[in-house]
């Protein structure tokens, strides 16, 4: 029998937890977003991100700046939040807008404030399979999901699909450390489909609807749908899922699969980042 794994309820347990931890907190953690310009879909993320962070009991504080910013601008405000004993966790909302080098914004963010991990510090400490301050939200809430559910990736074949730096490679360099042989694919890959009918496991973060069919997946493999594309039938992940779901052993749902994981990991890393600088003295 296929299980769904319920990313909606495993999020809200650790929201629960991380309530309780910080009921017994002397101060509050404090979470920083910088939000360049208006675009919805983002304004919806930011605010989400905030009312969760202030439901927990943290601190929160979105800095909105007009499209027309310059990188300079934007760079001010991060090294404002970098020497700001308050702020503990510094998150710039993606994408920024185009005449922005987001290399350049990214890294300015002092890598034990990165909420985000993206920076090269963290990213690469992630990469050589050393502990960084903190692990990309997604990948972080996919590992943590696969956990709950007890499901092993330990010599299993794993098809990344994608290979952004918010999730495909991430997500491949958690799953090699726990001993799954991965195969990254990418736009470029010619035979996804033979690759996807190798694997036992199978994370999708195209952005492509219905891209992984029953065609792909083999029996009883599991299915991570990192995928949220605004389609004129709602939202879709990247799995065909009525097609796919009586294939597979294990699948998550879009949405309540990555999506609220993803959010329930940027509060766990604001804590930790919190607790790594609470007797740091800088
Ligand atoms: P991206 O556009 O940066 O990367 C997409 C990747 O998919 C690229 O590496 C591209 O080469 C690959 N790709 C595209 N078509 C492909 C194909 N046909 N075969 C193989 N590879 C293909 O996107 P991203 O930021 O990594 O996000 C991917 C998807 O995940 C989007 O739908 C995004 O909205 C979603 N997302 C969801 C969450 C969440 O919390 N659930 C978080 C981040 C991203």
């Amino acid at each position: 029998m296929t299980v769904i794994l319920d990313g909606r309820k495993l999020a809200d347990k650790i929201i629960e937890d991380l309530k309780a931890a910080a009921l017994k907190l002397i101060k509050k953690p404090k979470l920083a977003v910088i939000f360049v310009g208006n675009n919805p879909a983002s304004q919806i993320y930011v605010e989400s991100k905030s009312k969760k962070a202030q439901y927990i009991g943290f601190d929160s504080v979105i800095i909105n700046l007009p499209e027309n910013s310059t990188e300079d601008n934007i760079l001010e405000h991060i090294y404002m939040l970098n020497e700001d004993k308050d702020v503990n966790a510094i998150l710039v909302q993606l994408p920024l807008p185009p005449h922005i080098n987001k290399q350049k914004i990214l890294e300015a963010i002092e890598p034990f404030k990165d909420v985000d991990g993206f920076t090269s510090y963290n990213f690469g400490r992630l990469s050589l399979g050393y502990k960084p301050y903190a692990i990309p939200c997604t990948p972080k809430g996919i590992i943590k999901l696969l956990d709950f559910y007890n499901i092993d990736t330990d010599g299993k074949n794993a098809l990344v699909i994608g290979r952004s730096n918010i999730v495909g490679k991430p997500v491949s360099s958690l799953l090699q450390q726990r001993n799954a042989t991965v195969i990254n694919a990418n736009s470029h890959t010619k035979n996804l489909k033979d690759l996807a009918l190798m694997s036992d496991i199978i994370v999708s973060a195209a952005g492509k609807p219905n891209l992984i069919t029953k065609e792909f997946v083999k029996h009883n493999a599991v299915i991570i749908d990192v995928g949220i594309n605004r389609t004129s039938g709602g939202l879709k992940g990247d799995i065909d899922f009525e097609s796919v779901y009586p294939s597979a052993s294990y699948i998550t749902p879009v949405p309540g699969g990555i999506g609220p994981m993803t959010v329930a990991m940027l509060m766990e890393n604001t804590l930790d980042l919190y607790n790594i600088q609470k007797d740091y003295i800088y």
